[in-house]
């Protein structure tokens, strides 16, 4: 695979200030295929100089002059798809077909939103004898995970290039490439010098700087509770802006008058597709104790079906975790019913798409985020306790509801803490707000929701 070796800052491609270097893996043969530069203190200064600098003019700029260049920055990723699929493959793992339709999709859709959204947002209005001015916060910190390399990265550029504000981006480590990739469509893209910039390095060192930086307004981070925890603590103390995107335990509940087998079904792919590594999915499924024993074996069915097609995880460190989860659930008592914690091939960080039955709530499986191809069937007596189960663990990103009629699946759902539910299989819509209660986050990124995230008020009164 092709890499540069160096980072994107005003507008080039310039050297590291240091020399080490991160080897990126292909999870599937766990060959290395590239080095990219590891950034240092000085390179994360360097990038938030260059956005601090690029931030007046752009900040200055026309609305529909923004538009029309995220506009060009969807362009470009249409016509390098191909391209940005077989990265996401290279270093993430996923098979072919979904990086196509998934990883180099979906950037897309939520660029195109953005241009429009530029185009058309309030950014002027009027409250009684006030004029309300919606301004850019600023130079913005971004922080990603690897799990949706270009989805991520595109969640928060977009919008913040939409707003006004100016961008310093820390990837993950294990996805470097297809970051790079998208530098190098915004460059195409003609975004000016300084507007976006790119430092590669690892979290505890470019990502910890970045965090740090004085001269960063807002940081926008996706990725584990643990790391958010301390981002949010670190931007509180220094007044700044912050916006976390965080883990989930989301559950897909099944109410006894739903279509069963769809909603196990589909709540099996929820969960399999990306191998797992999807913050929103529904890990915990909760069946009628009438219905369980047959969404039992629907379950292990759908996920034995599943074989070969599901991808690695993305490095041994997820895949040694996943494992561990899937041990500890059979130790906790839990009965597997698909897979378990054996690798199933000798080369890859390979999963066996894994079914648990017998799940009870408060098992660490039921708990924790374990963040691979693992879905736990739990046993519920009635709505009430359904709910009590849906909502019992400290995370809240996402959920499902299935029931026979949509107004009473609605009105479960609205009961349920947690900040996006999909009612009979609902579809992915790039313009709904995304986000957490409790403990999956603060803040909500896609449509006009996370546009509102890269903008602060100002008003004048007449
Ligand atoms: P992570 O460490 O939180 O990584 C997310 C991003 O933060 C990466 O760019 C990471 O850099 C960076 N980072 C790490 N430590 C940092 C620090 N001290 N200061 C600033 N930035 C820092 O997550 P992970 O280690 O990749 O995955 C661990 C677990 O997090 C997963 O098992 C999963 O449960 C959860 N996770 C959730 C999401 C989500 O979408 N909500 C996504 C990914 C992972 P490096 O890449 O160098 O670590
Ligand atoms: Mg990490």
């Amino acid at each position: 695979m092709k890499a540069h070796d160096g980072m994107y800052i005003d507008g080039a491609w310039r050297p590291a200030a240091g020399r080490d270097t991160i080897a990126v893996v292909n999870p599937v043969d766990e060959q290395v295929i590239a080095e990219v530069p590891a950034g240092t203190v000085e390179d994360v200064d360097a990038a938030v100089r260059a956005a601090r600098a690029a931030l007046p003019a752009w900040a200055a700029t026309a609305p529909a002059e923004r538009a029309a260049r995220i506009a060009a920055l969807r362009d470009v990723l249409v016509a390098r798809k191909d391209e940005i699929a077989e990265s996401v493959t290279a270093e993430l793992g996923a098979p072919l077909p979904f990086s196509q339709a998934v990883h180099a999709g979906v950037p897309i859709l939520v660029a195109g939103s953005y241009a429009e959204l530029a185009a058309s947002y309030a950014f002027e209005e009027k409250v009684g004898n006030s004029t309300v001015y919606a301004e850019p916060v600023g130079v913005v910190g971004a922080i990603t995970p690897w799990n949706y390399p270009l989805h991520q990265i595109v969640a928060k550029v977009a919008p913040a290039l939409a707003a006004g504000c100016t961008v310093v981006l820390k990837p993950a480590e294990d996805t470097p490439l297809t970051a790079q990739l998208f530098a190098e469509a915004v460059h195409e893209a003609g975004v000016p010098a300084g507007v976006f910039n790119l430092v590669t390095g690892l979290g505890p060192v470019a990502g910890q700087a970045l965090a740090e930086h004085e001269g960063v307004d807002l940081v926008s981070f996706t990725g584990s509770t643990a790391v958010g925890r301390r981002i949010g603590a670190t931007a509180g103390a220094a007044v700044k802006r912050v916006a976390l995107e965080l883990g989930g335990k989301s559950a897909n509940v099944i109410l006894p008058s739903a279509d069963l087998a769809k909603a196990v079904g589909v709540g099996v792919a929820n969960v399999m597709g990306n191998s797992g590594q999807t913050c929103s999915a529904w890990t915990r499924m909760l069946v009628h104790t009438s219905q369980y024993d047959e969404a039992v074996a629907l379950a292990a069915e759908a996920a034995a079906k599943y074989g070969d097609r599901i991808g690695p995880l993305v490095n041994a460190k997820q895949h040694a975790r996943v494992r561990g989860y899937i041990e500890k659930g059979v130790a906790q008592g839990a009965r597997l019913v698909a897979g378990g914690p054996e690798a199933p091939r000798e080369q890859g960080y390979y999963v066996s798409p894994t079914v648990f039955a017998d799940v009870t709530p408060e098992m660490t499986i039921a708990q924790e985020e374990i963040f691979g191809p693992v879905v736990s069937l739990i046993r519920y007596e009635d709505e009430d306790d359904a709910l009590r189960i849906a909502n019992g663990t400290v995370y809240g990103l996402a959920g499902a509801v299935w029931a026979g009629d949509e107004a009473e699946a609605v009105a479960f759902a609205r009961r349920m803490d947690t900040g996006q539910v999909d009612i009979n299989g609902g579809r992915f819509n790039p313009l709904a707000p995304f986000g957490g209660y409790k403990q999956s986050g603060v803040g909500r990124e896609l449509g006009s929701h996370g546009l509102a995230e890269y903008l602060q008020t100002k008003s004048l009164q007449f």
